[in-house]
């Protein structure tokens, strides 16, 4: 028979408390992860331990009285006798608390659960704590522990009926705010989703969801990935990509991770690798175990192993969170290379929603970018997609290699310089399309890794397979100073001298000019864009290529030699307006004196 009985926690330093509430200030929340986890327990030990209750009986209740301005947590886990709450609440606690003083009295990180100080933390929060338990031992009797954060205590005679334990926190004035039934239901679901026993709260269960990557790849389907995803998620579209983990050596690893659908708006985009250590959520996107590159991603993690309070310098010093992180990284590009070896259609229709996941991994984690670059692919102006060593295989045979290296060609988009790309087409070169900022970034590196190979935008030279090499042998003198004298004429009707004018003979007399930009100067602009705020001043130097053979160069010769200034001038205005078009937009005063020039063109036609 428990006796009523006062006593004084084992404990040498008196004002543990307050330091303990200060250390643990910043997270008060964990006081409800700290609770549920510890009813956790007492449920598991007694479905072990006690051959009469049935799993299905074991359950956690919170509940809420807003006039006594308590919270109580419920089981009817295992319970605790006198003699257990001497022991592992006064007892074992505490000296984890002494402990923690010891060891963390100096250092910014707490690792609270190490130390036995999970049940302690409720003391952030309240004045008081009781604790009212029945054992599941033959002939045990109900116990009242009862402390109100300093170190006194009493026991008595609890009203307990039935096997388990009621924690009840008397919360202080400052954290009434817990009373607020939906502030509770947030923390349950942040912290006790995935727990293995039903926790109810206002009736409701908060935690219908068994973690699905408990289960093995192998049991589950294609359909319960897609619909756990949405309901963890609260996503209504599909995900389009998921990798299941599932490791047990040399650590233990679960977890699945979704690629979610690219959308527009990027803060939706916005992923979350929930981290949890036995089903207990522990943080989010954190970046020790989870690349950043990851952050698009979804899912969750779990690792046993990890304490539930992990401190960032614990995670930055254990070799293990190490080794689980450059696991991770290798999971996710194994997957990929599976999927583009065995099911090449399936990788391209989903590469637009992780490209961007991939060439931001390649370019911040050095081995992902190793193994991940013969898997990286680009569009053609086919439609195909292709990888880097596709397209140096696919112009093994072109003529235009300098210093044996390969050439590659790129575009921004099928709609960006159309002519000069239809003109490229006619001639069979091939160009794949880089769109998107990322991709200067990664021909750069990737130009880093492979000496043999060079990017080169089209309109940042005039390839020569794209010369009339016969006309231009065929010039005669009087050719000769046609070009030079237009070259000095359009210069002289332009009045730029940023711009530099080059008179070419094109296969193709349908292009009358183009613009072009030194390679090195455009990546050079483009990369350091964030900081200059755009690649605006970049474009105004540039070479002007005319088309000796288009029929309106022609006419802008004609027009000059025939002392037609001003018509000459417009119509070169014009070519060079719709050239730069195609490099950027037309605002404001430009724009105006584009319109107004593009008017007297139209006048010219009427003559
Ligand atoms: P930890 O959970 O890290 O051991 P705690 O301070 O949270 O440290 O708890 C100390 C001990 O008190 C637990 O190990 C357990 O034996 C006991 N205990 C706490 N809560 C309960 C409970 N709801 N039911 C049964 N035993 C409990």
């Amino acid at each position: 028979m428990s006796e009523a009985k006062k006593g004084n926690l084992s404990i040498h330093t008196e004002n543990i408390f307050p330091i303990i509430k200060k250390w643990l200030y910043s997270e008060q929340d964990i006081f409800v992860r700290e609770l549920i986890s510890n009813a956790t327990d007492a449920s598991n030990k007694r479905k072990v331990l006690d051959t009469n209750i049935k799993d299905e009986d074991l359950e956690i209740e919170i509940k809420i009285d807003k006039n006594k301005k308590t919270i109580s947590i419920i089981d009817n886990g295992i319970g605790m006798t006198q003699e257990e709450i001497e022991k592992y609440i006064n007892q074992i606690a505490f000296s984890g608390a002494e402990d923690f003083i010891g060891k963390y009295k100096d250092k910014q990180a707490a690792i609270i659960g190490h130390f036995g100080l999970g049940f302690y933390s409720s003391f952030m929060v309240s004045d008081k704590v009781t604790i009212d338990s029945l054992s599941y031992t033959e002939g045990a009797e109900p116990t009242f522990w009862e402390c109100d954060g300093s170190v006194e205590y009493s026991t008595k005679k609890g009203k307990r009926k039935n096997v388990g334990t009621t924690v009840t926190l008397h919360l202080n004035t400052e954290s009434e705010s817990y009373l607020e039934s939906h502030k509770i239901k947030e923390l349950l679901e942040k912290y006790c989703s995935f727990m293995p026993f039903p926790i109810k709260f206002e009736k409701d269960l908060v935690n219908v969801k068994e973690a699905l990557w408990n289960k093995k790849p192998i049991d589950v389907t294609e359909d319960e990935y897609k619909e756990f995803y949405k309901k963890i998620f609260h996503d209504y579209q599909d995900p389009i990509f998921w990798i299941h983990l599932n490791t047990d050596y040399p650590f233990t690893l679960k977890g699945i991770l979704y690629f979610p659908k690219m959308r527009q708006d990027i803060e939706l985009l916005k992923g979350k690798v929930k981290l949890y250590c036995n089903n207990v959520f522990v943080a989010d996107n954190l970046k020790e175990f989870i690349p950043e590159f990851m952050t698009m991603l979804r899912g969750g993690i779990d690792v046993p192993d990890i304490p539930l309070n992990v401190s960032r310098s614990f995670l930055q010093n254990d070799k293990q969170v190490q080794q689980i992180r450059k696991h991770i990284v290798k999971k996710i590009s194994d997957q990929f290379i599976s999927t583009f070896k065995e099911d090449r259609k399936k990788y391209e229709t989903y590469w637009e929603d992780i490209k961007n996941v991939i060439k931001y991994g390649m370019l911040t984690e050095e081995e992902f970018g190793e193994t991940m670059r013969d898997f990286v692919i680009f569009k053609n102006t086919k439609g195909d997609f292709m990888t880097i060593t596709e397209y140096i295989e696919s112009v093994s045979e072109r003529q235009d290699k300098e210093d044996k290296k390969t050439k590659i060609y790129y575009g921004v988009s099928e709609n960006t310089q159309v002519s000069l790309l239809n003109l490229i087409k006619e001639q069979n070169i091939e160009v794949i399309f880089c769109e998107s900022p990322l991709d200067t970034h990664l021909m750069q590196s990737l130009e880093m890794k492979n000496p043999d190979i060079s990017f080169v935008r089209i309109d940042s030279e005039i390839n020569d397979l794209l010369i009339d090499n016969e006309k231009v042998e065929l010039l005669d003198q009087d050719n000769k100073t046609f070009n030079q004298n237009l070259e000095e004429k359009i210069q002289n009707l332009l009045n730029d001298d940023k711009i530099k004018i080059e008179i070419k003979s094109l296969k193709s007399n349908a292009l009358p000019g183009m613009v072009i930009f030194n390679e090195f100067m455009r990546r050079f602009s483009e990369m350091s864009a964030l900081q200059t705020g755009g690649t605006e001043s970049f474009l105004r130097d540039h070479t002007f290529v005319l088309n000796a053979e288009n029929p309106t160069v022609k006419k802008i010769y004609d027009l000059s030699l025939a002392g037609k200034t001003d018509e000459a001038k417009t119509l070169i205005t014009y070519i060079h307006d719709l050239a730069m078009l195609e490099q950027k937009r037309f605002t404001g005063e430009e724009l105006k004196s584009f319109v107004e020039n593009a008017n007297k063109v139209l006048k010219l036609v009427h003559g």
